[in-house]
Protein backbone atom coordinates (compact mmCIF):
# COMPACT_ATOMS: atom_id res chain seq x y z
CA UNK A 1 0.00 0.00 0.00
CA UNK A 2 2.81 1.98 0.78
CA UNK A 3 4.50 1.73 -2.28
CA UNK A 4 1.42 2.21 -4.26
CA UNK A 5 1.36 5.29 -2.86
CA UNK A 6 4.70 6.23 -3.59
CA UNK A 7 4.08 5.30 -7.32
CA UNK A 8 0.98 7.47 -7.46
CA UNK A 9 2.90 10.65 -5.45
CA UNK A 10 5.99 10.11 -7.78
CA UNK A 11 3.37 10.53 -11.48
CA UNK A 12 1.57 13.46 -9.51
CA UNK A 13 5.00 15.04 -9.26
CA UNK A 14 5.92 14.84 -12.59
CA UNK A 15 2.77 15.71 -14.25
CA UNK A 16 2.83 19.16 -12.20
CA UNK A 17 6.75 19.29 -13.39
CA UNK A 18 5.47 19.01 -16.94
CA UNK A 19 3.11 21.40 -16.29
CA UNK A 20 5.14 24.28 -15.10
CA UNK A 21 7.78 23.60 -17.62
CA UNK A 22 5.35 23.77 -20.55
CA UNK A 23 4.16 26.95 -18.76
CA UNK A 24 7.34 28.68 -18.59
CA UNK A 25 8.01 27.82 -22.27
CA UNK A 26 4.73 29.25 -22.83
CA UNK A 27 5.68 32.46 -21.71
CA UNK A 28 9.23 33.30 -22.84
CA UNK A 29 7.84 32.52 -26.37
CA UNK A 30 5.45 35.51 -25.29
CA UNK A 31 8.37 38.04 -23.91
CA UNK A 32 9.77 37.22 -27.22
CA UNK A 33 6.98 37.77 -28.98
CA UNK A 34 6.37 41.48 -26.84
CA UNK A 35 10.04 42.14 -27.66
CA UNK A 36 10.18 41.84 -31.47
CA UNK A 37 6.94 43.83 -31.35
CA UNK A 38 8.76 46.52 -29.28
CA UNK A 39 12.11 46.66 -31.34
CA UNK A 40 10.30 47.79 -34.15
CA UNK A 41 9.16 50.67 -32.72
CA UNK A 42 11.47 54.33 -32.55
CA UNK A 43 12.69 55.57 -29.45
CA UNK A 44 13.42 58.59 -27.99
CA UNK A 45 14.28 60.45 -25.00
CA UNK A 46 12.58 61.41 -22.67
CA UNK A 47 13.24 65.11 -21.80
CA UNK A 48 11.45 65.68 -18.82
CA UNK A 49 12.94 62.03 -16.71
CA UNK A 50 15.98 62.56 -14.22
CA UNK A 51 16.86 59.65 -16.21
CA UNK A 52 16.28 58.21 -20.28
CA UNK A 53 13.04 56.31 -20.17
CA UNK A 54 12.02 53.16 -20.00
CA UNK A 55 11.70 53.25 -23.63
CA UNK A 56 15.26 53.46 -24.51
CA UNK A 57 16.16 50.35 -22.77
CA UNK A 58 14.29 48.09 -25.06
CA UNK A 59 16.07 49.93 -28.21
CA UNK A 60 18.67 47.58 -29.95
CA UNK A 61 17.99 45.33 -27.40
CA UNK A 62 19.38 42.07 -29.01
CA UNK A 63 22.17 43.81 -30.65
CA UNK A 64 23.27 45.54 -27.23
CA UNK A 65 23.39 42.03 -25.41
CA UNK A 66 25.16 39.98 -27.95
CA UNK A 67 27.74 43.07 -27.70
CA UNK A 68 27.23 43.47 -23.99
CA UNK A 69 27.71 39.68 -23.43
CA UNK A 70 30.94 39.85 -24.70
CA UNK A 71 32.72 42.04 -22.39
CA UNK A 72 32.65 39.64 -19.33
CA UNK A 73 31.74 39.42 -15.55
CA UNK A 74 32.80 42.86 -14.47
CA UNK A 75 29.53 44.20 -16.63
CA UNK A 76 27.20 45.01 -13.65
CA UNK A 77 23.14 45.92 -13.99
CA UNK A 78 22.87 49.56 -13.05
CA UNK A 79 19.96 49.48 -10.81
CA UNK A 80 18.05 52.31 -11.56
CA UNK A 81 17.79 50.60 -14.90
CA UNK A 82 17.07 46.72 -14.06
CA UNK A 83 17.77 44.42 -16.70
CA UNK A 84 18.72 44.36 -19.20
CA UNK A 85 22.68 45.72 -18.24
CA UNK A 86 23.45 47.22 -21.02
CA UNK A 87 21.61 50.05 -22.83
CA UNK A 88 21.76 51.62 -26.43
CA UNK A 89 20.47 54.58 -28.39
CA UNK A 90 18.93 53.43 -31.82
CA UNK A 91 21.07 55.94 -34.26
CA UNK A 92 18.47 56.27 -36.64
CA UNK A 93 16.34 58.07 -34.13
CA UNK A 94 15.57 60.91 -36.18
CA UNK A 95 14.64 62.97 -32.93
CA UNK A 96 18.24 62.71 -31.41
CA UNK A 97 20.34 62.48 -34.31
CA UNK A 98 20.68 65.78 -36.77
CA UNK A 99 20.66 64.82 -40.13
CA UNK A 100 24.26 65.28 -40.31
CA UNK A 101 26.95 63.67 -42.37
CA UNK A 102 29.03 63.17 -39.74
CA UNK A 103 26.63 60.14 -38.43
CA UNK A 104 27.12 57.43 -40.82
CA UNK A 105 29.09 54.50 -40.92
CA UNK A 106 32.54 54.50 -41.04
CA UNK A 107 35.10 51.67 -42.14
CA UNK A 108 38.23 52.76 -40.19
CA UNK A 109 38.23 53.20 -36.28
CA UNK A 110 41.98 53.48 -35.33
CA UNK A 111 41.89 55.09 -31.77
CA UNK A 112 39.92 55.21 -28.59
CA UNK A 113 39.96 58.79 -26.84
CA UNK A 114 39.05 58.66 -23.08
CA UNK A 115 37.18 61.55 -21.32
CA UNK A 116 35.81 62.16 -17.89
CA UNK A 117 32.16 63.85 -17.72
CA UNK A 118 32.70 66.43 -15.22
CA UNK A 119 29.30 65.85 -13.77
CA UNK A 120 27.33 62.58 -12.03
CA UNK A 121 25.91 60.03 -14.30
CA UNK A 122 22.10 61.85 -14.27
CA UNK A 123 23.68 65.18 -15.52
CA UNK A 124 25.92 63.26 -18.08
CA UNK A 125 22.88 61.16 -19.82
CA UNK A 126 21.00 64.84 -20.04
CA UNK A 127 23.46 66.10 -21.64
CA UNK A 128 24.39 63.23 -24.22
CA UNK A 129 21.07 62.26 -24.83
CA UNK A 130 19.14 65.96 -25.39
CA UNK A 131 19.54 65.65 -28.88
CA UNK A 132 19.88 69.76 -29.30
CA UNK A 133 22.65 71.67 -29.83
CA UNK A 134 25.65 72.02 -29.58
CA UNK A 135 25.00 68.24 -29.82
CA UNK A 136 27.79 66.02 -27.93
CA UNK A 137 27.59 62.27 -27.50
CA UNK A 138 29.80 59.33 -26.58
CA UNK A 139 29.39 55.61 -27.69
CA UNK A 140 30.41 54.66 -24.23
CA UNK A 141 29.91 55.95 -20.28
CA UNK A 142 31.33 54.04 -17.47
CA UNK A 143 29.83 54.97 -14.70
CA UNK A 144 31.48 55.30 -10.99
CA UNK A 145 30.34 51.75 -9.94
CA UNK A 146 31.53 50.28 -13.38
CA UNK A 147 28.46 49.68 -15.48
CA UNK A 148 28.83 50.34 -19.39
CA UNK A 149 26.44 52.67 -21.05
CA UNK A 150 26.42 52.17 -24.49
CA UNK A 151 25.61 55.43 -26.06
CA UNK A 152 26.22 55.11 -29.65
CA UNK A 153 27.28 52.09 -32.20
CA UNK A 154 30.88 52.32 -32.86
CA UNK A 155 30.22 51.57 -36.50
CA UNK A 156 28.78 55.48 -36.23
CA UNK A 157 30.79 58.75 -35.98
CA UNK A 158 30.15 60.31 -32.23
CA UNK A 159 31.00 63.87 -31.08
CA UNK A 160 32.97 63.81 -27.90
CA UNK A 161 36.77 64.83 -29.37
CA UNK A 162 35.77 68.27 -30.94
CA UNK A 163 38.19 70.31 -32.97
CA UNK A 164 41.30 67.68 -32.17
CA UNK A 165 44.73 67.33 -33.91
CA UNK A 166 47.56 64.88 -32.80
CA UNK A 167 50.27 62.84 -33.87
CA UNK A 168 49.54 63.71 -37.49
CA UNK A 169 46.10 62.96 -37.40
CA UNK A 170 42.80 65.60 -36.94
CA UNK A 171 39.17 65.22 -36.39
CA UNK A 172 39.47 62.09 -34.48
CA UNK A 173 35.33 61.95 -34.26
CA UNK A 174 35.69 60.38 -37.53
CA UNK A 175 38.38 57.36 -36.33
CA UNK A 176 37.96 57.20 -32.94
CA UNK A 177 35.64 55.51 -30.26
CA UNK A 178 35.15 57.80 -27.52
CA UNK A 179 34.69 56.72 -23.90
CA UNK A 180 33.44 59.21 -21.24
CA UNK A 181 33.74 58.21 -17.75
CA UNK A 182 31.60 59.30 -14.74
CA UNK A 183 34.14 61.09 -13.07
CA UNK A 184 33.78 65.55 -11.33
CA UNK A 185 37.45 66.21 -12.77
CA UNK A 186 38.16 67.91 -9.50
CA UNK A 187 37.63 69.93 -6.59
CA UNK A 188 37.51 74.20 -6.53
CA UNK A 189 38.79 76.30 -3.76
CA UNK A 190 36.05 79.27 -3.23
CA UNK A 191 32.70 79.17 -5.78
CA UNK A 192 34.42 79.55 -8.74
CA UNK A 193 33.59 77.34 -11.89
CA UNK A 194 36.59 78.26 -14.64
CA UNK A 195 39.08 76.23 -14.46
CA UNK A 196 42.19 78.15 -13.09
CA UNK A 197 45.04 75.99 -12.14
CA UNK A 198 45.34 77.64 -8.65
CA UNK A 199 41.69 77.52 -8.14
CA UNK A 200 41.92 73.51 -8.15
CA UNK A 201 42.28 71.91 -5.18
CA UNK A 202 42.11 67.97 -5.77
CA UNK A 203 41.67 65.81 -8.82
CA UNK A 204 39.13 63.42 -8.19
CA UNK A 205 40.04 59.68 -8.32
CA UNK A 206 38.81 57.23 -10.04
CA UNK A 207 37.17 54.21 -8.34
CA UNK A 208 38.75 50.70 -8.61
CA UNK A 209 35.38 49.11 -10.68
CA UNK A 210 34.98 51.59 -12.89
CA UNK A 211 38.67 51.42 -14.13
CA UNK A 212 37.97 47.81 -14.00
CA UNK A 213 35.27 47.85 -16.33
CA UNK A 214 37.04 50.78 -18.37
CA UNK A 215 39.82 48.60 -18.94
CA UNK A 216 37.59 45.14 -19.83
CA UNK A 217 35.93 47.63 -22.46
CA UNK A 218 39.39 48.96 -23.82
CA UNK A 219 40.29 45.73 -24.43
CA UNK A 220 37.60 44.66 -26.09
CA UNK A 221 37.23 47.35 -27.89
CA UNK A 222 40.99 46.45 -28.89
CA UNK A 223 40.81 43.28 -29.98
CA UNK A 224 37.47 44.37 -31.71
CA UNK A 225 38.99 46.90 -33.92
CA UNK A 226 42.87 45.93 -34.00
CA UNK A 227 43.61 48.80 -31.35
CA UNK A 228 46.60 48.59 -29.02
CA UNK A 229 48.65 52.29 -28.86
CA UNK A 230 46.50 54.89 -30.17
CA UNK A 231 44.62 55.18 -26.55
CA UNK A 232 45.15 58.67 -25.98
CA UNK A 233 43.65 61.77 -23.72
CA UNK A 234 40.52 63.77 -24.84
CA UNK A 235 43.62 66.46 -23.21
CA UNK A 236 46.09 64.75 -25.66
CA UNK A 237 44.12 65.76 -28.88
CA UNK A 238 42.79 69.18 -27.94
CA UNK A 239 45.42 70.19 -25.31
CA UNK A 240 44.29 73.98 -25.66
CA UNK A 241 40.43 73.39 -24.78
CA UNK A 242 40.56 69.87 -22.77
CA UNK A 243 42.67 67.93 -20.06
CA UNK A 244 40.53 65.40 -19.12
CA UNK A 245 40.60 62.45 -18.04
CA UNK A 246 44.00 64.10 -16.27
CA UNK A 247 46.47 62.56 -14.27
CA UNK A 248 44.23 60.28 -11.49
CA UNK A 249 43.19 58.01 -14.62
CA UNK A 250 45.81 54.88 -14.53
CA UNK A 251 47.30 55.14 -17.72
CA UNK A 252 50.07 53.61 -16.23
CA UNK A 253 48.44 50.59 -14.96
CA UNK A 254 47.03 50.23 -18.28
CA UNK A 255 50.13 50.45 -20.05
CA UNK A 256 51.61 47.40 -17.55
CA UNK A 257 48.53 45.51 -19.18
CA UNK A 258 50.36 46.24 -22.68
CA UNK A 259 48.02 48.96 -24.09
CA UNK A 260 48.05 52.25 -24.46
CA UNK A 261 51.17 54.43 -25.40
CA UNK A 262 54.51 54.53 -22.37
CA UNK A 263 58.12 53.69 -22.22
CA UNK A 264 59.75 51.18 -19.98
CA UNK A 265 62.77 51.97 -16.59
CA UNK A 266 65.43 50.97 -19.14
CA UNK A 267 63.92 53.47 -22.21
CA UNK A 268 63.92 56.28 -19.57
CA UNK A 269 67.95 55.74 -18.13
CA UNK A 270 69.06 55.18 -21.70
CA UNK A 271 67.47 58.88 -22.50
CA UNK A 272 69.17 59.90 -19.62
CA UNK A 273 72.06 58.87 -21.03
CA UNK A 274 72.21 60.74 -23.75
CA UNK A 275 70.29 63.64 -22.81
CA UNK A 276 72.54 63.97 -19.37
CA UNK A 277 75.39 64.77 -21.77
CA UNK A 278 74.31 68.04 -22.28
CA UNK A 279 74.63 69.90 -19.37
CA UNK A 280 72.89 72.99 -20.28
CA UNK A 281 69.38 70.81 -20.43
CA UNK A 282 70.50 70.15 -16.52
CA UNK A 283 70.39 73.61 -15.54
CA UNK A 284 69.50 77.14 -16.65
CA UNK A 285 71.83 77.87 -19.20
CA UNK A 286 70.30 81.79 -19.48
CA UNK A 287 69.65 80.51 -23.25
CA UNK A 288 66.36 78.11 -22.43
CA UNK A 289 67.86 75.33 -24.29
CA UNK A 290 65.49 73.12 -21.72
CA UNK A 291 62.56 74.90 -22.61
CA UNK A 292 62.85 74.97 -26.57
CA UNK A 293 63.87 71.61 -26.13
CA UNK A 294 60.81 70.25 -24.29
CA UNK A 295 58.66 72.32 -27.09
CA UNK A 296 60.36 70.83 -30.07
CA UNK A 297 59.83 67.68 -28.39
CA UNK A 298 56.02 67.77 -27.83
CA UNK A 299 55.73 68.85 -31.21
CA UNK A 300 57.78 66.18 -32.26
CA UNK A 301 55.57 63.20 -30.29
CA UNK A 302 53.05 65.39 -31.84
CA UNK A 303 50.95 68.23 -29.72
CA UNK A 304 50.00 70.49 -30.84
CA UNK A 305 52.15 73.75 -29.82
CA UNK A 306 51.09 77.16 -31.06
CA UNK A 307 54.30 79.25 -32.33
CA UNK A 308 53.42 82.56 -30.56
CA UNK A 309 53.79 79.63 -26.97
CA UNK A 310 57.45 78.97 -27.92
CA UNK A 311 58.29 81.90 -27.16
CA UNK A 312 57.00 81.55 -23.22
CA UNK A 313 58.64 80.06 -20.74
CA UNK A 314 57.50 77.00 -20.18
CA UNK A 315 57.11 76.60 -16.71
CA UNK A 316 54.49 80.00 -16.74
CA UNK A 317 53.09 78.39 -19.78
CA UNK A 318 52.02 75.03 -17.50
CA UNK A 319 50.21 76.86 -15.38
CA UNK A 320 47.41 77.02 -17.24
CA UNK A 321 45.47 73.58 -17.48
CA UNK A 322 44.76 73.66 -21.20
CA UNK A 323 47.82 73.09 -22.91
CA UNK A 324 49.96 70.18 -24.19
CA UNK A 325 52.77 70.27 -21.08
CA UNK A 326 49.90 69.78 -18.90
CA UNK A 327 48.30 67.21 -21.36
CA UNK A 328 51.96 65.29 -21.74
CA UNK A 329 52.42 65.48 -17.28
CA UNK A 330 48.64 64.14 -17.24
CA UNK A 331 49.08 61.48 -19.25
CA UNK A 332 52.81 60.27 -19.17
CA UNK A 333 55.86 61.67 -16.99
CA UNK A 334 53.73 62.48 -13.60
CA UNK A 335 50.58 59.93 -14.42
CA UNK A 336 49.08 58.82 -11.13
CA UNK A 337 49.83 62.51 -9.07
CA UNK A 338 47.69 65.02 -7.73
CA UNK A 339 47.56 68.57 -8.49
CA UNK A 340 50.06 69.74 -6.45
CA UNK A 341 52.92 67.66 -8.20
CA UNK A 342 51.24 68.63 -11.40
CA UNK A 343 51.98 72.63 -10.23
CA UNK A 344 55.95 71.43 -9.81
CA UNK A 345 58.60 73.05 -12.36
CA UNK A 346 59.02 70.63 -15.25
CA UNK A 347 62.73 68.74 -14.18
CA UNK A 348 65.17 66.96 -16.71
CA UNK A 349 63.13 63.61 -15.76
CA UNK A 350 59.96 64.96 -17.38
CA UNK A 351 62.53 65.85 -20.18
CA UNK A 352 63.68 62.33 -20.48
CA UNK A 353 60.22 60.26 -20.41
CA UNK A 354 59.29 62.78 -23.57
CA UNK A 355 62.33 61.91 -25.16
CA UNK A 356 61.94 58.04 -24.70
CA UNK A 357 58.31 58.11 -25.77
CA UNK A 358 59.37 60.09 -29.40
CA UNK A 359 62.24 57.92 -30.16
CA UNK A 360 59.55 54.94 -29.44
CA UNK A 361 56.96 56.34 -31.01
CA UNK A 362 57.93 57.98 -34.02
CA UNK A 363 55.42 59.91 -36.56
CA UNK A 364 55.41 59.56 -40.11
CA UNK A 365 57.09 62.94 -40.67
CA UNK A 366 59.57 62.63 -37.62
CA UNK A 367 62.96 64.26 -38.12
CA UNK A 368 66.01 63.08 -36.69
CA UNK A 369 64.94 63.64 -33.10
CA UNK A 370 68.82 64.10 -31.83
CA UNK A 371 68.37 67.04 -34.26
CA UNK A 372 65.97 68.49 -32.12
CA UNK A 373 67.62 68.86 -28.87
CA UNK A 374 69.01 72.41 -27.82
CA UNK A 375 72.78 72.88 -26.13
CA UNK A 376 74.91 75.78 -26.20
CA UNK A 377 77.92 74.05 -25.28
ZN1 LIG B 1 36.51 65.08 -23.00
Amino acid sequence: MLYLSTIIDNFVRKIILIFCFTAICFCAKTIDAVDNTEKSKTYSVNQDSDFIGEEIKKANLDYCMTFCSKLGPVYTVIPRFGSPRCHIFDPSNENKVEPDDLIKNRETITDIIMHHTGCDLGQTLKIFSNGQNPFVNAHFIVTETGDIIQMVDPKYVARHAGISEFRGKESYNLFSIGIEMVNTGFKINGASKNVNMTEIAKLTEYPKKQTESVFNLIKFLCGEYGIKDNIFAHGDVAPTRKWDPTSTFPWNELFSQEFGMGVSDDQIKEARQILGQKMCLRSECGKRCFDQTFYALLRCFGYTVLDNDVSKDINEYKNDVHNPVMAFLAHFSRNGQDIEQLREPLVFADLCHLYALCKKYPTGNNPNIDALIKSCE
